[in-house]
């Protein structure tokens, strides 16, 4: 079969490669790959700048937004059937199995050795084929087969939403204001996740929102800062203060920047890879003042477990009741498995490039 693989560390080295298809035990299932998205991470690890080859392998197969189809199940395999879409949990347990990947909670590995699939250790799902055991595998239910390769995407979303709610149990808290760091496929899913949550949203971000975003927003009822026009600075002056901020550019200065943004009880996310080097000055007794006297909360967060994949498919249904159509759209290019290279030149527009197989 075919794969998209590259040589970690090498700039711009994917191609397609012949490899073997891989052989399901009795307790796994061979997927058929449908579509695969690609993000941030992929483009990083075309740029030779992230990603790690399996051990004793010299290549990697990209990929890990995956949706497919079951093509054969073990006979061991209860929990699924040929014919059932579905999408893959990124992450695999550590070798030491610590507590948190021993429940599936590879998501919060404890020991920093988990594998990720197509990125870190394990080839990943952009290749006509690829294997799991149904513990790695969420089924899709059919009606949502045509939007289900941003469940990805979308369970980062949800892990960030829920953590966030979940820390603030320390205190009664009616959270009223969001606002939203980035305007890419991560941050317009948040925009999506906390508007159905009841929140005000507010989106800043680089640059005039085009057609599509202009739509989202103005159908959603989000406020849109682009930051040429709006600043921090500037929503600092006037006020403006948020119970939720949300971290997606990757553009670490913005995630200091905009700590003074928080309202009091407060708490940021932050979900951005950085993968570059930067160097900041910041005020820092201010701003250590201003979190300490507003009890303000600051955390990352990263990948996602199964039971924020589940969430983001029932999210998936309630936000396509609500504005029918509407996130399909954020999948706004889609390219052919031999011109995937196409995917990793980046046009202002795109929101979520999917290579379809
Ligand atoms: C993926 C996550 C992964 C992270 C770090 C992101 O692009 O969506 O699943 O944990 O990169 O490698
Ligand atoms: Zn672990």
């Amino acid at each position: 079969m075919k794969g998209v693989v590259v040589t970690p560390s090498v700039k711009d080295s994917s191609r397609i490669k012949d490899i073997s298809i891989p052989v399901p035990s009795e307790e796994e299932v061979l997927v058929r790959v449908i579509s695969v998205g690609i993000d941030g991470t992929d483009y990083e690890i075309n740029q030779g700048l992230y990603g790690k080859t399996p051990e004793g392998e010299d290549f990697l197969v990209i990929g890990h937004e995956s949706f497919g189809q079951v093509e054969k199940a073990g006979s061991q395999v209860e929990e699924l059937k040929p014919g059932d879409y579905v999408v893959a949990i990124v992450r695999r347990p550590c070798p030491e199995n610590c507590s948190n990947c021993a429940q599936d909670q590879m998501d919060m590995c404890l020991t920093g050795n988990y594998r990720e699939r197509g990125i870190k250790g394990l080839h990943g799902f952009l290749s006509e084929y690829y294997v799991a055991h149904p513990r790695f595998l969420v089924k899709v239910p059919d009606f949502l087969k045509d939007i289900a390769v941003i469940s990805e995407p979308l369970s980062i979303v949800e892990k960030a939403v829920k953590e966030t709610y979940r820390i603030q149990e320390r205190l009664s808290w009616k959270p009223e204001k969001a606002l939203v760091l980035g305007a890419g496929s991560i941050g317009l899913l948040c925009t999506f996740i906390l508007t159905i949550q009841g929140i005000r949203v507010s989106c800043l971000a680089k640059g005039k929102a085009d057609k599509l975003r202009q739509e989202i927003f103005s159908r959603l009822g989000i406020n849109y800062f682009n930051v040429d026009d709006t600043n921090v600075e500037t929503l600092k002056n006037r006020g403006e203060r948020f119970d939720i901020i949300i971290e997606a550019t990757g553009f670490s200065p913005l995630a200091f920047d905009t700590l003074e943004l928080l309202a009091l009880n407060g708490i940021m996310c932050r979900t951005g890879i950085s993968g570059g080097d930067k160097v900041l000055t910041i005020h820092s007794d201010r701003i250590n003042l201003d979190m300490v006297l507003g009890n303000k909360v600051v955390f990352g967060s990263v990948n996602a477990n199964r039971t924020h994949f589940e969430k983001g498919l029932r999210d998936l249904q309630i936000i396509d009741n609500r504005w029918p159509g509407l996130l399909g759209k954020i999948i706004n290019r889609r390219v052919g498995f031999s011109d995937f290279k196409e995917a990793f030149i980046k046009k202002e527009t795109d929101i979520k490039v999917v290579v379809d197989l």
